[in-house]
């Protein structure tokens, strides 16, 4: 009897992907084994692919999923074949400083899945990585756990409340995450991007202003909305560095500032100090996610706080794996999503 096989979009080295079939995964213990219904492409997996990354290779990229479960080892208990669930592709140690430090998505031991990303039918993780969904929620919605938990842990930076100005650079699927997220605290959002389809999107999607940083002197359009006051935060949601420069003078006092992309090629940005120092600034970074973050990002989800099922423009197959990561590299559309096991019916 031959074994049940799955496909896989292996790349043996940077810039190449085959599919290839393999024995679909064995769950034992506390793993999960999930049928990957739909897997978002990440900036981060074109930057990999790439080979512009140290990531290591041969590897199966793709780690914004959701799906079903389709087994699990016997000290799984709490879970039924079938289930609707998201994953999350980064076990963290639980043991090292960062995880001891509440801080686990810094973990300094993580487990990568570098054979078992989510461009695949099937991925296999433990328990603790797996988050259970309601029957309600829509595969393609939770298959946004990741980067809104990481959009999620931006925003928490900025320690908004209701009444502040937040301002939103950079409208790709982040930072359209990003304005829901402030709208969500309560912020009043300007929402800043050169191509008018994304200002569009931001404009559906509850952004209060939307601006084209080219055609409007920003800094002017801050003071008027503002009454002069300044945005009292603000997340550079797209990896230039000048933005962050021209960004931190329109902070009113007491601003907070997330750099929430990474840079490259890494670049070094000039600050005058005494604008932090007499405007008690705070700046701030963020880097992925907690388990914590994971949970929040789902509850916006599934409550419908935040939407993100419609910032995906395209639904493609796993064999077009290769057209995707084109796609995103070329900034077309907003959200490319891979659609390995479709459940529901594709209205994009
Ligand atoms: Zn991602
Ligand atoms: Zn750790």
């Amino acid at each position: 009897m031959s074994e049940p096989t799955m496909r896989q979009m292996w790349s043996e080295t940077p810039g190449q992907l085959e599919l290839r079939r393999r024995p679909i995964f064995q769950p034992k213990d506390d793993e999960v084994l999930v049928k990957v219904a739909y897997t978002g492409i990440c900036p981060w997996d074109v930057r990999a692919f790439s080979g512009k990354s140290s990531v290591a290779f041969p590897r199966v990229l793709g780690h914004e999923s959701a799906g079903t479960v389709a087994g699990f080892g016997d000290k799984v208990t709490d879970l039924e074949l079938g289930q609707p669930v998201a994953a999350d592709f980064i076990v963290k140690c639980g043991y090292c400083k960062a995880c001891r430090r509440g801080r686990p998505n810094r973990c300094q031991n993580p487990t990568y899945q570098q054979f078992g990303g989510g461009y695949a039918d099937y991925v296999c993780l433990p328990r603790r990585n797996i988050y259970p969904l309601r029957p309600s929620t829509s595969l393609k919605a939770a298959a946004f756990m990741e980067p809104l938990a990481c959009v999620v842990r931006g925003q928490e930076m900025l320690q908004l409340h209701p009444g502040d100005v937040a301002l939103v650079v950079g409208l790709g699927p982040i930072g359209l995450m990003h304005m829901q997220v402030a709208r969500a605290f309560g912020a009043q959002v300007i929402a800043a991007d050169l191509l008018p389809a994304r200002r569009e999107k931001a404009a559906q999607l509850g952004a209060t202003w939307t601006v084209d940083p080219q055609e409007t002197d920003l800094t002017a359009f801050v003071q008027e909305v503002t009454d002069g006051w300044g945005v009292d935060a603000a997340v550079i949601a797209v990896g230039v560095a000048p933005l962050i420069e021209q960004t931190l003078p329109l902070l009113a006092p007491g601003g907070r500032l997330n750099i929430f992309a990474g840079i490259y090629p890494k670049q070094t940005i000039q600050l005058d100090p005494n604008l932090i120092h007499y405007g008690e600034y705070v700046l701030t970074g963020s880097a992925d996610s907690t388990p914590q973050d994971m949970e929040r990002a789902l509850e916006l989800i599934q409550s419908g706080q935040v939407d993100t099922e419609s910032l995906i423009s395209h639904l493609l197959p796993l064999e077009e794996l290769g057209r995707g990561f084109q796609m995103v590299a070329n900034r077309e559309g907003l959200k490319i999503m891979m659609a390995i096991n479709p459940v529901e019916t594709a209205e994009t």
